[in-house]
């Protein structure tokens, strides 16, 4: 069993007034400052090592720790995020929807990422515009791959070979796309480990998402990818598929609120 896993972040707020200009959708996934660096304490009492995310690509790769993603491209990236990790001496992904940068006031701008790369953080690709891969054609798969690959590229000078799926949604055609363009990390929303494997046949990788509500000892099981724990969620996962698919989307969404208030 691996020890290996990728952590999958989103907005970060200092305040209540920062929580608010959040859209509400997302909020469950956001976390304050104070947990973000509550998380990181834990790791360091617990000796769980934060690896640069290119690390996993190493041969051997390391058999322990956490890799630290962050999807979308918030603000807080830059003023909370990359502030917070680089006081810690931590490298960090950045997966990047390249079409919201420079347009929405609640993102990040290119300065700020050309910024976050050039003190070593990878700024990578969460597509072009946030469409959800598996709803695409194999034109428009590719085209969200190449143009958002050449944007990052241009603004930071890194080389684009990871992406993660907006909604972590992505068909084969679109892992095969990616790679004849260069790409060979394909992040998911999937719970699992990160296996040498998958990481050396570039198969899709899972993430443990972090949300507002991840308490400190579910966060430890997660960071030390404790094997009850990722069978339970990853069962969880599978049922929640299941109604998914037995329901349809919308009457599985409006059953979930009415369930959960
Ligand atoms: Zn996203």
């Amino acid at each position: 069993m691996s020890h290996l896993v990728a952590l999958m972040y989103h907005a970060i707020y200092a305040n209540e007034t920062e929580l608010e200009t959040i859209p509400e959708e997302d909020r469950p996934y956001a976390i304050s400052t104070h947990q973000f660096e509550q998380q990181l304490e834990i790791l360091k009492k617990q000796n769980i090592p934060v690896l640069e995310p290119q690390a996993i690509n190493q041969t051997p790769p390391p058999i322990r720790g956490v890799i630290l993603t962050f999807d979308d491209g918030d603000q807080s990236f830059f003023k909370h995020a990359y502030r917070i990790l680089n006081d810690k001496g931590h490298k960090a992904m950045f997966f990047i929807s390249t079409d919201l940068i420079d347009q929405r006031d609640d993102f990040c701008t290119w300065d700020e990422l050309k910024e976050m790369a050039e003190a070593g953080m990878l700024i990578q690709c969460h597509g072009q515009t946030h469409r959800f891969f598996d709803d695409l054609t194999e034109q428009e798969s590719r085209s969200e791959f190449h143009t958002a690959q050449q944007t990052l590229q241009q603004h930071t000078g890194q080389k684009v070979y990871a992406i993660s799926f907006p909604g972590g949604r992505y068909t084969e055609k679109d892992i095969a796309v990616g790679k004849s363009l260069g790409y060979t990390c394909f992040y998911t929303s999937e719970i699992g480990t990160l296996q040498t494997h998958r990481v050396n046949n570039s198969s899709p990788l899972p993430r443990l998402p972090i949300r507002q509500n991840t308490s400190e000892q579910e966060f430890l099981l997660m960071a030390s990818a404790d094997s009850r724990y990722i069978r339970k969620e990853t069962f969880k996962n599978f049922l929640k598929k299941m109604m998914k698919n037995i329901l349809g989307n919308t009457l599985y969404h409006s059953l979930y609120k009415a369930v959960t208030g």
